[in-house]
């Protein structure tokens, strides 16, 4: 088991690719803190892991809070003990013109996709450096790396994330805590399912992707299990693109 007895909190388990990194953490072994804003995804997911043998915590949380995340933190501890892992993964995507944007959605997508990251991590890095070791994965998107029209703030939270899993990883690297980011492409959720039931838009996707088929949660999970191990604990400040080929075309 490459987690075995790990204890890792992740946003955005209550859906999507939160769920799948979660389910393939605790199959490695790992305890889980399924955090989000929804408590009837996030409560179904413990009941699925308790169900086949796991454990994990759920703990309502919006992750652009730093109260709530004092107590995503807090509820960790109490229950687990410690912290190993962070995987800042919720997050949230509109499609809108940049001249048509108000500052209110602009605000918004900077502040569950980017602000939660320097929230959480700020948090769990003061329990990271008594433990002497962390690992936090950040769950940017390839549209940190390229441009994607209508898509302004969701771009400019994930190009900084990218950039704020660097700066991380250089200043905590002599204490063992490891960042990284993982740049997820065409993934299906409830995120892309709209752009998924639009038939033009389903077929531009599957055409940008080289890959012959769309991503599924667990192709970013596996990814996210590689650099929440120990296995990689000698990269750090990566960004490691998950996209079937999209980037590099
Ligand atoms: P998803 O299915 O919509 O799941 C995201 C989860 O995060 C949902 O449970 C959502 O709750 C929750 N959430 C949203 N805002 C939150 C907040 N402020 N506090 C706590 N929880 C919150 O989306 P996904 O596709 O799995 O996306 C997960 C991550 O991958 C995101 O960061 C996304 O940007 C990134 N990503 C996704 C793709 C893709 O193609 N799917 C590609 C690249 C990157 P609600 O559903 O109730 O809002």
């Amino acid at each position: 088991m490459r987690l075995k007895n790990k204890i890792a909190i992740i946003t955005g388990a209550g859906s999507g690719i939160g769920r799948g990194i979660a389910s393939a953490f605790v199959k490695e072994g790992a305890k889980v803190v399924i955090a989000d804003w929804s408590e009837e995804g996030g409560k179904e997911m413990v009941e699925q892991i308790k169900k086949e043998g796991g454990e994990a915590v759920f703990v309502e949380t919006d992750v652009s809070k730093a109260a709530d995340i004092e107590q995503m933190v807090k509820t960790c501890l109490d229950k687990f003990g410690r912290v190993d892992i962070l995987v800042n993964n919720a997050g949230i995507y509109r499609a809108c013109n940049l001249h048509e944007m108000t500052e209110e959605d602009w605000d918004k997508i900077i502040d569950v996709n980017l602000k939660s990251v320097f929230l959480g991590s700020k948090r769990v890095i003061s329990e990271m450096l008594k433990q002497g070791k962390g690992k936090i994965v950040n769950i940017a998107s390839i549209a940190g790396l390229v441009g994607f029209a209508q898509s302004s703030a969701y771009c400019a939270s994930k190009g900084g994330m990218i950039a704020l899993t660097k700066e991380m990883a250089l200043e905590y690297a002599p204490q063992k805590i490891n960042v990284n980011s993982i740049a997820p492409g065409v993934i299906k959720t409830a995120m892309t399912k709209d752009m998924l039931d639009d038939l033009a838009t389903k077929q531009f996707l599957e055409s940008s992707t080289p890959y012959p088929r769309l991503g599924e949660p667990e192709d970013i999970a596996m990814a996210a299990v590689y650099l929440a191990s120990d296995e990689s604990d000698f990269v750090n400040g990566e960004v490691l693109v998950v996209d079937g080929g999209w980037v590099v075309k």
